[in-house]
């Protein structure tokens, strides 16, 4: 087992990852920006090293600076969280060259499931159904023309380099797909450098359901079951859930199973999650996230099982601590993303947070870096915490996550509070009647 674990990130996924080494009886370094240096993964780690200035570029992405904290601390090993290095392959790399283990899967399966269209490949080899699209890049206007004939309109004109929903346009007949291509072509050059787009069949009311498979890079490999995570704003998930409303055990098992025996057949190292859209009974594959995910605790609530515990293990050459037939699930259980946003406009607010008092009781986790007189800074992501909330059924965890918004107390800056106060109440999500749309049509339709 590892001495020394350093956490490359910050916020609550870095007292995340400190949390479970302290309980492993592993030593944590944290790494912070100047802006950090009061931060709450930085207070409980221990050992710190500032690696830079605010700016994420020069602190968090700071491949030399990292390495130097490593070297100075004698880390021997790294947890990359979500987000920055986390699925930099040249990072994993650079580690591994440095005798230093990067907690994550090999930088080989990083390259291959980091870009979208080798993933598809990749996806289509391991018997893991995909949505209908091209082959692969589409670079030409007739290819362009071609493609979008073949598969049938509505089609999605997607950067193969994409992230975060960047460079995705939809064209819903000939007569715009020239401008939908050429517009994805150079809002993916401009967000990711690299112009290659390719094209696939557009799912009208979809869910997102994804995977979380766990493997130990040795051949063996399980899945902790489906992830409801259709609540979307801008593509950016805001409400996840675990037990799934409307995918039934068969369904999860049928699908987990493809899924975990895809990771033996790549030797997957770690924890991974498989995305997919689900319409009609049927799941179509979009892309596949090397590492640990935001919405992570929903799986381990109802499945009993610590995924960073798991990611360590297999990172020091250890086995899983369990096989498929252990893995066992119980009940219903609910994230929503806390984040430092006006509720309205989603405008990043930032500030001093005077009052704070977390909800508690009976069924509720929170993840959260903050505390009372925390300033939050406005270099980073807005997520300030996450609430997760559990019952043996939906609508036990429903009325207990309506409770625990209630209690829930951040004075001094906006947050996102007040929208799942007004969510929660909604027929349509009570009833687990949403897709990957509903969220932005009821925005649109309820401005105050
Ligand atoms: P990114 O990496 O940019 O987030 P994804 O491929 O994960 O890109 O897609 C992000 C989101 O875009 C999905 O969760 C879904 O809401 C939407 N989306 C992606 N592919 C399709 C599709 N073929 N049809 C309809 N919506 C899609």
């Amino acid at each position: 087992m590892f001495q020394k674990v350093l956490i490359a990130n910050r916020g609550e996924i870095a007292l995340r990852i400190l949390r479970a080494c302290k309980e492993l009886g592993i030593q944590t370094v944290a790494v912070h920006s100047t802006a950090d240096a009061n931060a709450m993964h930085v207070r409980l780690a221990d050992e710190s090293v500032c690696i830079g200035p605010p700016a994420a570029k020069d602190s968090y992405l700071n491949i030399p600076s990292i390495m130097a904290a490593c070297e100075i601390t004698g880390a021997d090993a790294v947890h990359p969280g979500y987000g920055f290095l986390s699925e930099n392959a040249r990072f994993a790399k650079i580690l591994t060259e440095h005798k230093v283990t990067f907690i994550g899967p090999s930088s080989h399966h990083i390259e291959i499931m980091g870009d979208k269209i080798t993933a598809k490949k990749t996806a289509v080899e391991l018997g893991i159904p995909v949505v209908p699209g091209s082959a692969g890049a589409v670079e030409t206007e007739a290819d362009a023309k071609n493609t979008a004939a073949e598969i049938g309109y509505p089609v999605l004109i997607k950067a193969t380099a994409g992230g975060g929903g960047r460079g995705m346009k939809v064209a819903q007949t000939e007569a715009d797909v020239l401008v939908a291509w050429s517009t994805a072509r150079s809002e993916a050059k401009a967000a990711f450098g690299n112009d290659s787009v390719y094209m696939e069949k557009y799912l009208g009311k979809p869910r997102h359901i994804e995977v979380q498979v766990l493997g130990d890079g040795k051949g063996n490999a399980v899945h902790l079951g489906v992830r409801d995570c259709s609540l979307q704003r801008r593509h950016q998930k805001v409400w996840e859930e675990a037990g799934g409303p409307t995918i039934l055990p068969e369904e999860r098992d049928k699908i987990g199973e493809i899924c975990a025996a895809a990771m033996r057949k790549l030797k997957y190292s770690g924890a991974g999650t498989i995305e997919f859209l689900y319409e009609n009974g049927e799941f179509y594959f979009i892309e596949m996230n090397t590492r640990l995910q935001v919405e992570h605790p929903v799986t381990e609530r109802i499945t009993g099982i610590d995924i960073v515990y798991e990611q360590i293990r297999v990172a020091s050459g250890e086995k899983l601590s369990m096989v498929q037939k252990d893995v066992q699930f119980y009940g219903h259980a609910i994230e929503v993303r806390i984040n430092a946003e006006d509720p309205q406009s989603f405008a990043p607010s930032p500030g001093t947070i005077t009052f704070y008092h977390p909800a508690g009781g009976v069924g509720v986790r929170v993840d959260s870096a903050v505390y009372q007189g925390y300033k939050i800074p406005p270099y980073y992501d807005s997520l300030i915490g996450k609430l997760i909330v559990y019952g043996r059924t939906r609508e036990e965890c429903l009325k207990r996550l309506s409770r625990a918004i209630d209690e829930f107390v951040v004075d001094g800056i906006k947050t996102t509070l007040p929208l799942f106060q007004r969510l929660i109440k909604e027929p349509d999500i009570l009833a687990g009647n949403y897709d990957i749309h509903w969220l932005e049509k009821y925005l649109a339709a309820n401005k105050v």
